[in-house]
């Protein structure tokens, strides 16, 4: 029996200990390619002083969503009155810097302002994640290791320069951190001192970072008074050309058929015709919900936003979420379902309807995570409801309405 019971003992440690082992030896090997790439043993020992892998980033690494965010969702939660309201105000308190920001990249201010909203609320929520922690634990759980290496190193160079202070290079599970929400490589491609105090910190200085989401879009390709696109009206049971990769002129997109809808992508008293620069603009077409919901003709700038964070629903959102910072009305066309999406302060009156009900949804912070899901699963299931665990306005209603 007590052989047993030794035997067991081994096998229960041998694996954490080989963790520990494999994480020390792969710190070692870190050290050795920091020191070749300039990092000082000092910079290195400071930054690595006590790290251990932590087991939360290879969960966030690993999660699959077994929920996909209908198109809808994802924008009512990212264009809201909330957003539009803050933007309108960081609009007017930071007019200097984004004048200055406009004059030296010609990135329209309001799209500079939409991306600082929709990446960390104006600042508010930039992650809290230690960021030399969170790389060195994918990079030794050999997690698409090259890439995470690159921003490790790019961490270890930011921490060598001091413009960003130990405790505050802080974020996402992945890396992403500050205001502009960028990856360690591109900070150091692309971040400004805005501020001109001698250092690039876009964790705490909202110059720095308004400059340099300015200057990414710049170099991302943006082009100086061209809108990003606009909404457009289809023929009907239209089956041509669509995608964001397939261009052709403006003209042959009229040809086709598709028009413009007036009232989207434009400035104030700016006419349809004068938002594209020519009928030769090219441009793409895009039906985020097929056929039956809101289409757009997309430009050039369109891809700057997409090259911020690679995704349509993302661009098309700060997009949008730029025309109604400048006054601009919602889409048009109403996205293709009878539930539509709620807004954060929609989704917090859900959550705080659900607690109390004696449904356990964490905090009341707006966010529909796993707890609030299962909740609304719960709640739709007692409703005599079909059960998808969404927040929508059904629920929402349901829950303004039923005792
Ligand atoms: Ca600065």
């Amino acid at each position: 029996m007590r052989a047993c019971v030794l035997t067991v003992f081994v096998l229960g440690m041998a694996p954490l200990q080989a963790v520990a082992e494999a994480f020390d030896s792969c710190v070692a090997g870190l050290r050795k390619i920091a020191n070749a790439q300039g990092i000082s043993q000092s910079t290195f020992d400071l930054a690595m002083k006590g790290v251990e892998p932590d087991p939360d980033v290879l969960k966030s690494f690993d999660y699959q969503p077994e929920f996909r965010t209908p198109i809808w969702d994802y924008v009512s939660g990212l264009v809201d009155e909330e957003r539009i309201t803050d933007g309108r105000e960081r609009l007017a308190q930071w007019a200097g810097v984004l004048d200055k920001a406009e004059q030296q990249f010609g990135v329209d201010r309001n799209v500079i302002v939409a991306v600082w909203g929709v990446e960390s609320n104006f600042g508010r929520i930039q992650g809290t994640r230690d960021l030399v922690r969170s790389l060195t634990t994918l990079v030794c759980a050999n997690k698409r290791q090259a890439f995470f290496r690159g921003e490790l190193m790019a961490t270890l160079h930011i921490l060598q320069t001091g413009d960003i202070a130990p405790d505050a290079l802080v974020g996402s599970w992945a890396g992403a951190f500050g205001q502009t929400q960028f990856m360690p490589t591109t900070y150091q491609r692309l971040a400004i001192d805005f501020d001109e105090d001698g250092r690039r910190d876009i964790v705490n200085s909202v110059p720095d970072a308004l400059g340099s989401t300015a200057n990414f879009l710049h170099r991302a390709g943006w082009v100086t008074g061209e809108p990003w696109g606009f909404e457009v009206q289809l023929p009907a049971n239209y089956s041509g050309p669509s995608g964001r990769r397939t261009k052709q002129s403006l003209a042959q997109w009229t040809r086709l058929g598709v028009k413009r809808i007036a009232t989207t992508g434009s400035k104030p008293g700016q006419t349809p015709e004068a938002a594209a620069r020519s009928e030769n603009t090219q441009a793409a077409l895009i039906m985020p919900a097929g056929v039956e919901g809101p289409a757009f003709l997309v430009f050039r700038n369109f891809d700057a936003i997409y090259g911020y964070n690679a995704a349509e629903s993302y661009a098309l959102s700060i997009a949008h979420l730029s025309d109604r910072l400048r006054g601009g009305p919602g889409f048009a066309t109403p996205w293709p379902t009878d539930d539509a999406g709620i807004s954060r302060a929609e989704r917090r009156e859900v959550q705080q309807r659900l607690l109390d009900r004696g449904y356990d949804i964490g905090v009341v912070d707006g966010m529909i995570g796993a707890k609030s899901r299962s909740a609304i699963s719960a709640f739709q299931s007692s409703n005599d409801m079909p059960v998808d665990g969404r927040a929508g306005q059904h629920v929402l209603k349901a829950l303004r309405t039923s005792k």
